[in-house]
C-alpha cells in the first residue's frame, strides 16, 4: 500500500468526501477546513509538487479546479476564494502529493488577505529576469 495519504484517498483506502473526478483527477473536501467548502484538486498519479507534476495533468487539475471552484462558491454563498498551491515545507506544504486549495474567503473571516511587498533595488529586477530566463 502507497504510503501517501493522498494516493491512498486515490485508492480507496481512505475516504474521502468526493466532489468530482475525471480519469486523472480527484476533488474532494479538506478533513480540516479553513472555512466550510474548502476543497483539495489532486492528479491521481502521484507528483510532489509542481516541480515535478505531469503537464497533462497539471491542466486538467486546473480545468476541475475552476469547475468546482464555481460549485463551491454557489453552494456557500462565499464573497471570494483563494486558490493555493503550496511547494515543499517553506512553504506549508504538508502532504507531499501535488494539489491545488479552493478556499472560500467570506467578509471579515479574519483570515490574510495580502502578502508584504517589496521593490526591487536598482537593476535586480533585470537581473531577475535574466537569471530566469536562463533557464526556460
Ligand atoms: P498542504 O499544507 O500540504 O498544502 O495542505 C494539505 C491539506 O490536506 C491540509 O489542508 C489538510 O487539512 C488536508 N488533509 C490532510 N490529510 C487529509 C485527509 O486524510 N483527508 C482530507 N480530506 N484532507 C486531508
Ligand atoms: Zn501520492
Amino acid at each position: 500500500m502507497s504510503s501517501c495519504v493522498f494516493c491512498q484517498i486515490v485508492e480507496g483506502k481512505i475516504p474521502s468526501a468526493k466532489l468530482y473526478e475525471t480519469d486523472s483527477v480527484l476533488a474532494f473536501l479538506d478533513i480540516n477546513p479553513i472555512n466550510p467548502g474548502h476543497t483539495l484538486i489532486i492528479p491521481k498519479r502521484h507528483a510532489t509538487s509542481i516541480f515535478d507534476v505531469d503537464e497533462e495533468d497539471l491542466k486538467e487539475c486546473a480545468v476541475v479546479a475552476a469547475k468546482v471552484a464555481r460549485a463551491v462558491r454557489k453552494a456557500t454563498g462565499c464573497d471570494g476564494m483563494n486558490v493555493l498551491q503550496n511547494n515543499f515545507r517553506v512553504a506549508g506544504q504538508i502532504i507531499d502529493h501535488f494539489h491545488i486549495h479552493l478556499i472560500p474567503r467570506f467578509e471579515n473571516d479574519g483570515f490574510l488577505t495580502s502578502w508584504p511587498g517589496k521593490p526591487y533595488g536598482e537593476g535586480k529586477m533585470e537581473e531577475m529576469r535574466k537569471a530566469i530566463l536562463e533557464h526556460i
